[in-house]
């Protein structure tokens, strides 16, 4: 394997021209679509008319005449083929924290008090912290427990009132078996809710088909929304009749504009929004799913699965012996989007990496992490960036950055 093979893989590569709907800039190794998408080439020009036309010469008038009240859904709809979701079942607002503690927090009304919440050790923080927040909040004598990843069903039995995990771990990229755990939890009568915020766009998801009811996650990484866009919230149509919103904002209820004085939710997914949407964002959504037109979710994952496998190989060869050590699995059917290594001077490693126009991530303690965003990586891409990792190594430049003293935002 050489440069010119990954040439000839990414000529071979029937989704080698998905490349050419983002904007991305010169001379840049992008691996950190997973924590930011890059720009897609229509969002700018989406946006300006938003500001312009809609909202400039047309004012409040774009509430109807642009869509704009339906956006959340319209958002919603787009996102829910790519998640194996139905019409209707997904809206778009708020964060993905947000979005997490409002469907927790009407599930775990439910039931008995003194039971368990379980999540899984490791899991990505603003979870386990919205989750604690809600235990503390709800005061019913539930206690949170943080399972091993690789045991849940053994944690999760009649006493459980609710289980959330994050599909993809942040960190290693593993996988969980949504499917198995989903039947285990359903056959408990056990609620689920799923975080997947390093799934969607990134790895096959079939939520109606594994009969997931509960799922939230972010637009801004892989479905390339932009900082800070909105996040989804999926309510399977099974479980919506029964779903009690938890905030109760006037955009959940049934007759919004008749502004009556008691509150009535409405009987769909608008369930689960709360208050004005954020109209710019909700633009950026909808142009960042759009570059997943055409696109089938298990060509796309079969492409990330070969370029982090490609990594993998090349990272046993020429990394090794720099102190790398691979973190995430190497069966590729337990593996998300990214490959991540284990490195002790991780963190001026991937500053060092930045430095020189590869950009990984780092996360704490000793993680390196590569994202794989299949629409726009590219062979080449993989065949560069272990060059520039062996190079970064050899002659020494990750000396220059320390590794105890971090930035805000690693
Ligand atoms: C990125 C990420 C989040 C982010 O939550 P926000 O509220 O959008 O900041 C949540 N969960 C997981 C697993 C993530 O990877």
């Amino acid at each position: 394997m050489d440069r010119t093979d990954c040439e000839r893989l990414d000529a071979e590569c029937k989704l080698a021209g998905c490349r050419a709907r983002f904007s991305l800039p010169e001379g840049v190794l992008y691996f950190d679509g997973n924590s930011l998408g890059a720009l897609p080439g229509t969002t700018a020009s989406a946006i300006r008319r938003t500001i312009e036309d809609e909202w400039g010469a047309g004012l409040i008038r774009s509430w109807l005449d642009a869509d704009w009240f339906f956006l959340a859904r319209r958002a919603g709809d787009a996102i829910a083929p790519l998640i194996g979701a139905s019409e209707g079942e997904v809206a778009v607002s708020d964060s993905t924290s947000v979005n997490l503690f409002k469907l927790a927090a009407s599930l775990l009304r439910r039931g008995g008090a003194g039971r368990k919440v379980v999540t899984e050790a490791g899991n990505f923080p603003t979870d386990v912290y919205i989750l604690e927040g809600l235990v503390d909040l709800l005061d019913r004598g539930h206690a949170l427990v943080r399972a091993d990843p690789a045991r849940i069903a053994d944690e999760v039995d009649e006493d459980t009132a609710l289980v959330v995990l994050s599909h993809v771990d942040y960190r290693t990229g593993a996988l969980h078996d949504m499917e198995a755990i989903a039947a285990h939890c359903n056959a408990l009568g056990v609620p689920a809710v799923w975080d997947l915020c390093h799934s969607a766009g990134a790895v096959p998801v079939e939520l109606n088909r594994w009969n997931v009811d509960y799922a939230v996650g972010c637009t801004y990484k892989f479905l390339n929304a932009g900082p800070g866009a909105p996040a989804f919230t999926y309510v399977s149509r099974a479980a919506i009749g029964d779903y009690r919103p938890a905030v109760t904002g006037w955009f959940s209820h049934a007759e919004q504009f008749r502004f009556e004085d008691g509150y009535r939710a409405a009987d769909s997914i608008n369930k689960c929004l709360v208050g004005s949407p954020p109209v710019l964002s909700l633009r950026a959504v909808i142009d960042g799913v759009a570059t997943f037109d055409g696109v089938g979710m298990e060509e796309l994952a079969a492409k990330s699965r070969r370029l982090s496998g490609l990594f993998i190989e090349l990272a046993d060869e020429r990394l090794a012996e720099h102190g790398f050590a691979l973190a995430s699995p190497r069966d590729p059917a337990r593996r998300g989007s990214q490959v991540s290594f284990r490195h002790p001077d991780a963190y001026a490693v991937a500053r060092a990496l930045i430095a020189r126009g590869l950009i990984p991530d780092f996360r704490e303690p000793d993680i390196v992490r590569f994202g794989i965003a299949p629409l726009y990586v590219r062979h080449v891409d993989i065949w560069d960036a272990v060059d520039a990792i062996e190079a970064v190594m050899s002659d020494g430049a990750w000396r220059d950055f320390r590794t105890d003293v971090r930035e805000a935002v690693t």
